[in-house]
C-alpha cells in the first residue's frame, strides 16, 4: 500500500498523526476551571506552541486549489484528494485481477487457480483490471515479438557458422590440393622455359577443389574480389 502513496501525500498523513499527538497531549495536560461564562480549560504554553506549528505545518502545503484560499486543515484535504476520492467511490464494482496471468473475474474451476501463483491476485476496481489486463497483454505481446526476434537472430547465427564451417572445410581442401600439386610436380630440365610437369590428376583435383569453394563463396554472396591478382 505504501507504494501506493506518493511522498507528499505521506508527509501529509505523519502532519496530520502529528497534530492528533500534540492535541492529545494538550487536552490530557489541560486543567478544567469556571469561567465566568461556564466551563473552561487552560492548556500549557508549550502545549499551545505545540499545537500551532503542527497547524503550521499544514499551513505551508500547497495552496493550489483554483478558486479557494483554504484553511490549513483544507489544504491538508486537498493535499490527499487523490486518496479521498478513491475511497469515496465504494460503488466501483470490485473483480479479481491476477497479475500473474492477467486473468479478470472469477477462476471457474472450484479446485484450480488460474495459475500457479494466483494466490497473488487481488480484488480491484473492474476499470483498473481491464486496464491492468491491457497492459499484462500488450506486455505479453512484445515478449512474444522478441522471442520470435531472438528465435530467428539464433537460427541465422546457426544457418552462418554452418556455412563458414562448409567454407572452412573447402579452403582446407583447396589448400590440400594446392600441396598434392606441389608434391607431384616433376621438374624438367629438358624444355627451356618449362619448369616442372604437372601430373594430370593433380591438376584435375587442385582445379575441382578451387572451383568447389569459389562457387560456394560466389553462391554464399562472398565474391572474391574482381581486381585481385589474376593467375596466368
Ligand atoms: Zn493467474
Amino acid at each position: 500500500m505504501a507504494d501506493l502513496l506518493t511522498p507528499a501525500e505521506v508527509g501529509v498523513i505523519r502532519a496530520l498523526i502529528e497534530l492528533a499527538r500534540v492535541t492529545f497531549r494538550a487536552f490530557d495536560d489541560s486543567e478544567e476551571f469556571e469561567g465566568d461564562d461556564g466551563r473552561c480549560h487552560s492548556i500549557s504554553s508549550q502545549d499551545f506552541d505545540d499545537v500551532e506549528k503542527a497547524i503550521d505545518v499544514l499551513d505551508e502545503l500547497p495552496d493550489d486549489k483554483p478558486g479557494y484560499a483554504p484553511a490549513p486543515y483544507g489544504k491538508a484535504q486537498w493535499a490527499l484528494r487523490r486518496l479521498l476520492i478513491s475511497a469515496d467511490l465504494p460503488s466501483e464494482p470490485l473483480v479479481r485481477y491476477c497479475p500473474g496471468c492477467g486473468s479478470v473475474g472469477v477462476v471457474e474451476s472450484k479446485y484450480r487457480d488460474c495459475c500457479p501463483d494466483g494466490g497473488e491476485a487481488r480484488m480491484i476496481p473492474q476499470p483498473l483490471a481491464e486496464k491492468c489486463q491491457d497492459t499484462f497483454q500488450i506486455a505479453i505481446g512484445n515478449l512474444g515479438a522478441t522471442q520470435a526476434e531472438i528465435a530467428g537472430l539464433e537460427a541465422a547465427n546457426l544457418h552462418l557458422s554452418a556455412m563458414i564451417d562448409e567454407l572452412r572445410e573447402l579452403l582446407q581442401d583447396a589448400k590440400r590440393t594446392m600441396t598434392e600439386l606441389h608434391q607431384a610436380a616433376i621438374p624438367d630440365e629438358s624444355t627451356e622455359g618449362v619448369p616442372a610437369i604437372i601430373p594430370p590428376e593433380a591438376f584435375r583435383k587442385f582445379v575441382d577443389a578451387h572451383a568447389m569453394l569459389c562457387f560456394c563463396m560466389h553462391q554464399r554472396g562472398h565474391n572474391p574480389p574482381k581486381d585481385g591478382p589474376q593467375r596466368g
